[in-house]
């Protein structure tokens, strides 16, 4: 087994990668960044401002693959042979190149479900084949969130026997995995949701969309809360989960919702600590020790950060929707069907954080209301009672220790922004995130602000004293995530 592997592997599956020159062990199917890790190799990519950076905390990790630049190995399987090296990001630009490509594929559906986690799969069943529906995932598997998970969850049980259940979809269904909805746009009498998978470009009409889009993993931020062995929460959950890899031998969780993690990594007997003030990551190539505030020094080669999640705001403000800040979060204004408009819903942690059951059973009440809108018969209302039992859970937003952080060596978002760089323009009196968003870049990159807008926000209304329900979020553009733009440019 390999240093970092938790379960066996299948030993027919098993190929020689080479990264940097150095031969190791990974197996058929698995992604690059993991069979990297399971060998121990954190480091995989520099930033523009030369910060060493690993594949679980920010943004795609470009990497060389056999000679060939920006390929980002977060999305792409180990072949037998492969040549792997590391690149810098300041060479992640595209040269444009605009070719015939494959032909532009459309379908037309009744209703168009983006996310294929517990709200999207439950709107798939309560509708149960009686409109044509295709349902959008970007990951290559159903289950969203609730696939990486391990042990039990409220109101589902084992969630891997769940998914098998879940996973059963009726007739009439079109799954399009590994497959990005770059936004939702009106078209006559239709809804246009664009997708990208690969290099295809498909086109879905749909008279009925539903925002299942689900939530993001909170950054917290701490010095050096960038680098090589820092774990985003759903990164170390896929990494165990549906991997069978350890984050690392010995972790530090940190984060409001540190139970989340420690009891997945205690199904794997992972030694871990949990530390509720993290200050200050150190180490050479990877992550040596974390320093807390009170200058306690944790020897550990992994940090998981595990601060909770709140709602991918970004499809909603893209369709049009408004907000709200309630319980930490911005989440959409809906109205009495589950709308931001006419046409558009929003299921599950999309509107607000609660258990996956919860999450399901909103899928399941927006199905019911779009059958009723259909002139079928359907009861919401036996959904909208079983919600009652589920208060969304509220995410604290942390007061951040501004002036005591070396700024330099936070990272706001991964694109080189440093928590300095945006705390120096509040400082200087422009507190619009719009114009921060110009002058610092920050929510301009990988990302699309999913990650980092936030925090940003959290700046202006600590150094303002303005409330984060008083400040202006900017709307999301599409797409709303990374593709090639050569791909929506054969349009
Ligand atoms: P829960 O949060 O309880 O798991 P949920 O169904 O509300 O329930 P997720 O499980 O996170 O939320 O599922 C949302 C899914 O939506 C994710 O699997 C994510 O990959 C997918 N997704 C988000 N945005 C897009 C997009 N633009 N295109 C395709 N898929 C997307």
């Amino acid at each position: 087994m390999r240093p970092l592997d938790l379960t066996e592997k299948d030993p027919s599956k098993r190929v020689t990668i080479y990264f940097e020159g150095r031969p190791l062990e990974a197996y058929e199917g698995e992604k690059v960044t993991v069979a990297l890790l399971a060998n121990g190799v954190y480091w995989l990519t520099t930033s523009t401002g030369g910060r060493k950076r690993g594949a679980f905390t920010f943004g795609p990790v470009p990497m060389v693959v056999n000679g060939v630049k920006n390929v980002n190995a977060r999305k792409t399987a180990v072949k037998d042979g492969m040549r792997l090296e590391r690149q810098g990001y300041g060479d992640f630009q595209e040269r444009v190149e605009i070719d015939e490509g494959k032909p532009v594929l459309q379908y037309v559906v009744d209703v168009a479900i983006i996310g294929a986690g517990p709200a999207g799969l439950g709107v798939v069943k309560e509708i149960g084949g009686r409109l044509t529906t295709a349902i959008i995932e970007e990951r290559g598997w159903l289950g969203g969130d609730l696939k990486l998970k391990g042990v039990e969850q409220e109101g589902f049980g084992d969630p891997s026997e769940a998914l098998k259940e879940l996973s059963d979809l009726p007739e009439n269904t079109r799954v399009f995995l590994k497959s990005v909805a770059i936004g939702v746009f009106d078209k006559g009498e239709y809804f246009l949701v664009p997708i990208v998978r690969g290099d295809q470009l498909i086109e879905i009409l749909a008279k009925r969309v539903v925002l299942a889009t689900g939530a993001v993993d909170n950054i917290m931020l701490f010095e050096n809360n960038d680098y090589p062995g820092v774990f985003r929460r759903s990164d170390a959950l896929e990494v165990m989960n549906v991997w069978g890899v350890a984050p690392g031998k010995k972790v530090a969780v940190v984060g409001a919702f540190p139970e989340e993690l420690t009891a997945e990594l205690d199904r794997w007997g992972i030694e871990y600590v949990v530390v509720p003030n993290p200050k200050r990551v150190e180490g050479n190539e990877k992550v040596e020790r974390l320093i807390d505030a009170n200058g306690n020094v944790y020897e550990v080669d992994a940090v998981i950060v595990s601060d909770g999640r709140r709602p991918d705001i970004n499809p909603v403000t893209q369709a049009g929707g408004r907000l709200y800040f309630k319980r930490g979060y911005y989440r959409p204004v809906l109205d009495s069907n589950h709308r931001i408009r006419e046409g558009i819903y929003v299921a599950g942690s999309a509107v607000s954080i609660k258990p996956h059951y919860a999450n399901y059973l909103e899928g399941r009440l927006v199905g019911a209301y779009i059958l009723r809108e259909f002139g079928f018969d359907a009861e919401p209302c036996v959904y909208e009672e079983r919600l009652k039992n589920y208060e969304p859970i509220a995410v604290p937003v942390h007061r951040l220790p501004l002036d005591e952080f070396n700024g330099e060596d936070v990272q706001i978002c991964g694109c080189d922004v440093t928590l300095r760089k945006v705390d120096d323009v509040v400082k200087s009196g422009i507190t619009d995130l719009q114009i921060i968003k110009r002058l610092t870049h920050l929510a301009m990159g990988f990302c699309q602000g999913r990650f980092c807008l936030f925090n940003g926000a959290v700046v202006v209304s600590q150094r303002t004293g303005t409330p984060m329900d008083k400040l202006d979020i900017p709307v999301a553009r599409p797409p709303l995530k990374n593709i090639r733009m050569k791909v929506p440019a054969r349009r």
